[in-house]
């Protein structure tokens, strides 16, 4: 297969007056084998993104390149990529096997070529049972398997994903995901994905990028867009419950830097001091991850530059853990994620114990900067 890439490519729909700028100045490359996961809001690009490389949209500014070559006046069918979409699209008076056979056919592809490739394709599929019946004697699940089979049996340069699990029911989409993860993975299909499901992005993607706005946040393996977010949009977009953020301010000096909020001072670790020592005096934003808040009854030793005092309004329990929502005594929210053990505590009085270690302080402002990362770096596959 074959590399794809978007160089500084941005689309701009409409006339004069109402202009949309629906993907800006975008550079992604996904190499020859590698699964890429654009993930972000509804509205935020993706499916522009897709139809830009697949031909279906001509760019406003910047390439496309598919195999190292420019593809921008390329036709839709010369570009040799698949696209899978949602609403699987197949036709509904051919059979199963007449689904995976059409592309082959249409390219005029010899018949015994055609049922080797069709059984091949089906076997990997699982679906080789069913390959004499119509789309409507399907379930959701097997209509989405023909889908990606159709695709697969092209054997196209590159695939394209717009949200193609999204009619499926929750159980269902882990298992599709999973057979699409494996099977992308043998057949070393370089492909990208899209999806507004953070949990998708983190389990498909080798890379996922995270999109706001037609741009592109920050992009990088799963683990490091999650461990390391490089502004507070991509913070808050992935993990739930969502990251805490509080407003404060950092003040000190030297050694002793710590953050200001709702009348307390947090002591912040010397890994964040060294980071924040010459903004002091600036209002911040604390990040902390739910996991790494702990809401402690009053009367347990607490470690006083590393909690603050807080009212527990409600929580939930989901099975394996509880989710405890709580405010600061200035009213800013906050959640933990607990063990499902520490039951009911409504309308009581706690500490909220943050590890402190793990906190990322953020610029003021919706995707303010994440100061605590050292300057954040492009990946150098994609330049
Ligand atoms: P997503 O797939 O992330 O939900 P889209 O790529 O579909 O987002 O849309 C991005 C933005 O571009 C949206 O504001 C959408 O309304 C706009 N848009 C998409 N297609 C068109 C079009 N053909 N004409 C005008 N605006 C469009
Ligand atoms: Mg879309």
């Amino acid at each position: 297969m074959a590399s794809v890439a978007l160089r500084n490519v941005t689309k701009v729909f409409g006339g004069r007056r109402n202009t949309v700028v629906a993907v800006d100045d975008l550079t992604i490359r996904v190499a020859d084998g590698e699964m890429v996961v654009l993930v972000g809001p509804s509205g935020c690009g993706k499916t522009t993104t897709l139809r830009l490389v697949a031909g279906l949209d001509r760019v406003t500014a910047g390439h496309v390149e598919i195999g190292g070559c420019v593809v921008d006046a390329v036709a839709p069918k010369d570009r040799d990529v698949a696209l899978v979409f949602q609403d699987y699209a197949l036709y509904p008076h051919l059979t199963v096997y007449g689904n995976l056979a059409f592309g082959l056919k249409m390219r005029r592809t010899p018949k015994p070529e055609i049922s080797q490739r069709v059984a091949e394709v089906a076997r990997l599929l699982g679906i080789e049972e069913l390959q004499q019946r119509k789309p409507h004697e399907l379930s959701g699940g097997q209509r989405q398997r023909v889908a990606f089979g159709r695709a697969i049996v092209r054997r196209p340069q590159v695939f394209l994903f717009d949200e193609p699990l999204a009619s499926l029911d929750a159980q269902l989409r882990v298992k599709v995901r999973l057979e699409l993860r494996r099977m992308q993975r043998d057949l070393g299909m370089t492909s990208l994905y899209v999806t507004h499901d953070q949990h998708e992005a983190m389990a498909l993607g080798d890379r996922v990028a995270v999109m706001a706005d037609g741009r592109v946040q920050q992009i990088g393996p799963p683990e490091e867009v999650f461990e390391r977010p490089a502004n507070r949009f991509v913070a808050g977009f992935l993990g739930t419950p969502r990251m805490n953020f509080l407003n404060g301010a950092l003040v000190g000096a030297g050694d002793s830097v710590g953050f200001e909020f709702a009348g307390r001072r947090l002591s912040l670790p010397s890994r964040l001091a060294a980071r924040a020592a010459n903004r002091t005096g600036e209002r911040m934003v604390l990040g902390i991850r739910p996991d790494r808040v702990e809401m402690k009854s009053v009367a347990c030793g607490v470690d006083a530059e590393a909690s603050f005092p807080a009212r527990v309004l409600m929580s939930e329990t989901l099975g394996d853990h509880r989710n405890v929502y709580a405010h600061a005594s200035d009213g800013q929210e906050v959640v933990a994620k607990m063990s499902a053990a520490f039951g009911e505590l409504a309308e009581r009085d706690v500490w909220a114990a943050v590890d402190l270690e793990q906190a990322a302080l953020f610029e003021p402002g919706e995707d303010g900067a994440n100061i605590a990362l050292e300057s954040y770096e492009v990946d150098a596959r994609d330049t």
